[in-house]
């Protein structure tokens, strides 16, 4: 029996994309009910709040969304604006989640800590389709209970699980025993987290954007408090990536920000260490000493880990997953995003079918269907759980026909030394993404 009339559709997840995934499950007439760690939607964005985001408005609001929010009274922001994080909590999630629709059915404090099938565990097959799902949920006063449901929506994101600074995919020896000299991977260190950075001797650890914005508005704040000392270790041979194009760079902002980087190093504002692969971590009384693979090591009082995210594949170990072993995105989409051979993630719009995994009915969308690549944008994301919550009411044609609302213009741009593979006659949402790492380095750079 099709379950989904009758029992709710569980979304975990409050972010822009698990709250878009229940406005698309209201309007197919399903009932959604969501499950969200945090005290509040938009909990993971609420950590990075003081960023500003890469793309405009336009593109960081559902179109089922808005429907729900405009009889409200709600203004949509200017569409061409790039909002904070805070701004993207304050005038699009917050007031989302505070509709009675969605408000209703959104429970907050509550952490999703596994899924499953009610009464089968993984190698049970048997009815396994038209079994319903349960789903573990621990709630704000401590007590776990089990909630059943008919599908799931996984939208939890990555941000609960950043990268370990240790080489190999492991933690260093000693990272865990250090993290309080750890701090999260995009402190806002001008703003709340100052007093943790001013003055202090800080160590980045990466070679991506957050990294490259860490370390410009570190080199802002050591104007202001001298005693501020900066270091930055990558485990590559050069910071060239880092750098982006420099004046030649495709995305004039990304090539100032680059710019602005490498002259901070080369005038030694930053104190830039190439080949630093972190072996092990050990901490001290007054400090936290930093050992390299080939015995160097950098003494800091706090490390800023900007090594990236990864998925929470635990809550899912009974499920029949279907997953890209490289970047632990859903089987179908992996090739196309897989950070070691596309710079731009080139991955064209997708929905219900390429998400899909062997248990039916279950779906990871948002952020977390990227798995370990970072290219993730919120118009994709829509435009899956558009798609999830046609196939769950049962309008196959609906979920098939994907498409995304294409920016005017697309700007293939490239990380250093990598080039753009979009394919000549790709899509602009495939430009746009390939967009994404330059702007956020404009918006880093704006900061
Ligand atoms: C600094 C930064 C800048 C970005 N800028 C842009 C941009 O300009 N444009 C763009 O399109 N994209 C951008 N992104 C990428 C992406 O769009 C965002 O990360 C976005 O927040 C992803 O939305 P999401 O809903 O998938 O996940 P999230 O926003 O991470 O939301 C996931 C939610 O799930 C909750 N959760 C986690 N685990 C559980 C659990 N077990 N049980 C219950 N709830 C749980 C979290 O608390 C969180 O509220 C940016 C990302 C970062 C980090």
């Amino acid at each position: 029996m099709d379950t989904k009339h009758t029992l709710p559709i569980a979304v975990i997840g409050a972010g822009p994309v698990g709250l878009a995934a229940a406005a698309h499950l209201l309007e197919r007439g399903l009932e959604p009910v969501i499950f969200e760690a945090g005290p509040t939607a938009g909990a993971a964005i609420e950590q990075w709040r003081h960023i500003r985001l890469f793309s405009p408005w336009r593109f960081n609001l559902d179109a089922a969304a808005v429907r729900r929010l405009e009889p409200s009274g709600w203004e949509s922001p200017r569409p061409t604006a790039l909002p904070y994080g805070g701004e993207l909590i304050d005038q699009y999630l917050a007031p989302l989640a505070a509709l009675p629709a969605i408000g209703s059915r959104l429970q907050t404090d509550a952490r999703v800590i596994a899924v499953t099938r009610a009464g089968l565990d993984k190698t049970h097959v048997r009815e396994r389709d038209i079994t319903p799902f349960l789903v573990r949920v621990e709630h704000w006063d401590g007590e776990i209970r089990d909630h059943t449901v008919a599908a799931v929506i996984d939208a939890s994101g990555t941000w609960s699980i950043r990268n370990p600074l240790g080489t190999s995919g492991l933690p260093a020896i000693g990272e865990s025993r250090a993290a309080h000299r750890v701090s999260s991977p995009l402190p806002d260190v001008k703003g709340r987290d100052r007093a943790s950075f001013a003055g202090r001797r800080v160590l980045v650890v990466g070679a991506g954007h957050s990294a490259a914005n860490t370390l410009i508005t570190l080199a802002e704040l050591a104007k202001d408090e001298p005693g501020t000392t900066i270091l930055w270790a990558v485990r590559g041979a050069s910071a060239e990536k880092a750098y982006g194009g420099g004046d030649a760079d495709g995305l004039p902002a990304r090539g100032q920000l680059g710019g602005r980087l490498r002259r901070l190093v080369e005038t030694g504002k930053i104190e830039l260490h190439i080949g630093f692969g972190i072996s092990a971590l050990k901490s001290l009384d007054s400090h936290v000493s930093v050992e390299a693979l080939d015995g160097r090591t950098l003494e800091s009082d706090v490390v800023v880990p900007c090594t990236g995210f990864r998925p929470d594949l635990d809550i899912l170990r009974e499920l029949r997953l279907n997953l890209d072993p490289a970047v632990e995105a859903p089987a179908g989409i992996g090739p196309l995003i897989d950070p070691e051979f596309h710079s731009c993630g080139t991955v064209p719009p997708h929905g219900a079918r390429v998400l899909a995994h062997p248990e039916k009915d279950f779906y990871i969308v948002g952020m977390k269907s990227y798995g370990r690549a970072p290219t993730f944008l919120l118009a994709t994301g829509y435009e899956q759980v558009r798609s999830v919550a046609a196939a769950l009411a049962g309008d196959q044609a609906a979920a098939d026909t994907v498409h995304l609302e294409l920016p005017e213009t697309g700007v293939c741009s490239t990380d250093a030394g990598d080039s753009c593979d979009a394919p000549a006659n790709a899509t602009q949402s495939v430009l746009l993404t390939c967009c994404t790492s330059g702007e956020s380095q404009l918006a880093a750079a704006e900061n």
